[in-house]
């Protein structure tokens, strides 16, 4: 399951000894590695046929005329980022005049994000109907899902609950990367299920960011499985990621999960501040130790490729409290990405978390950010196998 963050933990170490190196891809997409100080490198040629983590940088393509190239074919990609729709999406997510879990709203809330979906995404999209139980009151909520992929049956002849369909049929392919935003919102006090909370910072932000990504990725024919879920019931105790993963984990599918990526508040920046700061927060402890690792080598990744393709400034922090916990609490990988606005944001659960007191520049900065992550995974995805 952790085979890509192992090897990106023992690039990562490596990296500093390599650097000298020039790495070469050549038009049959085989990696070289030739070290002028050292002829004998076929340790480090075949680390690089591997994972490309710590050799993005150095990479160079040979184009046609075998003249090298950096890597840009992403770069249009990354352009593509709407913020006119990330804005409109925040826009229409506030308007609700809550979208606190308990609320008659959420319903509303659900069908749209859903008919949005299906608008944008290219593979399957579908409800993950769940009930939660709280203070002697039954809710019947949703969470949304878009599936990048079109999923056919396993090929294997086991037979687990194949007479039930499942929305979800496990993949075939190995990697998966999991998207995950919080649709709920709240106002300071929780139970005030019918106050005004417009939730723009919280988590619109994360919504609308999601849906962009949606957009842009769900087209593509990448390698890695990527799995966008939209979350009711975070601001409640995370109710819609717990119920989640719980069901991913009964129907045999949390092996092939390699990554989760948690967007929640993406979308604040403080005026007096003079850098475009972002959070990566990474797992320490909590329910599993033993996968602290990948995600502080993910969240080193992360903030290299922030340096490296927008203005933000990345700095790290313990995972605090998300839906990434849920998780986390199955051993997943997990990273969370916000705008440190718990601490910054004055309009935090108020009914003035609106749509103006956002910066879309910033927001979009953020969404660069995780749609440049997720197609350099996918590079070093094609070169695993
Ligand atoms: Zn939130």
């Amino acid at each position: 399951m952790h085979n890509l963050w192992l090897l990106i933990s023992i690039i990562i170490v490596l990296s500093v000894s390599i650097s000298s190196n020039t790495l070469i891809i050549n038009s049959t997409n085989i990696i070289e590695t030739r070290d002028d100080n050292n002829n004998n490198n076929n340790y480090f040629t075949s680390l690089c046929r591997n994972s490309l983590v710590a050799c993005l940088d150095d990479i160079t393509y040979l184009d046609k005329n075998g003249k090298n190239t950096k890597i840009q074919t992403d770069l249009i990609l990354l352009d593509q980022i709407n913020s006119t729709k990330l804005k409109e999406w925040i826009d229409i997510l506030s308007s609700f005049h809550t979208r606190n879990t308990k609320s008659n709203y959420i319903e509303n809330v659900a069908y749209w994000l859903k008919n949005e979906l299906q608008n944008l995404c290219e593979g399957r999209v579908s409800f993950h109907n769940y009930t939660q139980n709280d203070q002697n009151q039954t809710f019947n909520l949703k969470n949304i899902i878009c599936s990048s992929k079109q999923e056919f049956p396993s090929s294997s002849s086991s037979s687990s609950s194949s007479s039930s369909f499942s929305p979800h049929p496990a993949p075939h392919y190995n990697n998966t990367i999991i998207i995950g935003a919080h649709y709920d919102s709240r106002a300071k006090n929780i139970n005030d299920t019918d106050a005004r909370a417009p939730g723009a910072d919280d988590n619109a932000s994360g919504v609308s960011a999601l849906l962009e990504l949606v957009s842009i990725l769900s087209p593509l024919n990448l390698k890695n499985n990527l799995e966008f879920v939209l979350f009711s019931g975070e601001e409640h105790g995370r109710w819609g990621s717990t119920n989640y993963v719980k069901y991913l984990d009964d129907n045999n599918r949390t092996k092939t999960i390699d990554l989760y990526l948690n967007l929640d508040m993406i979308g604040y920046r403080p005026s007096n501040e003079t850098k475009n700061k972002v959070i990566l927060e990474y797992d320490v402890g909590n329910k599993y130790v033993q996968n602290d690792k990948y995600s502080k080598n993910i969240a080193l990744f992360i903030k290299q490729i922030a340096s490296n393709y927008t203005n933000l400034e990345a700095e790290l922090a313990k995972l605090e409290n998300s839906d990434f916990i849920s998780f986390e609490a199955f051993n997943h990988t997990v990273i969370g990405i916000h705008d440190g606005g718990v601490k910054k944001n004055p309009h935090y659960h108020k009914s003035s978390d609106t749509p103006d007191t956002l910066n879309i520049k910033y927001l979009t900065s953020i969404t660069k950010m995780v749609l440049a992550t997720i197609l350099e995974l996918d590079k070093i995805s094609q070169y695993l196998k």
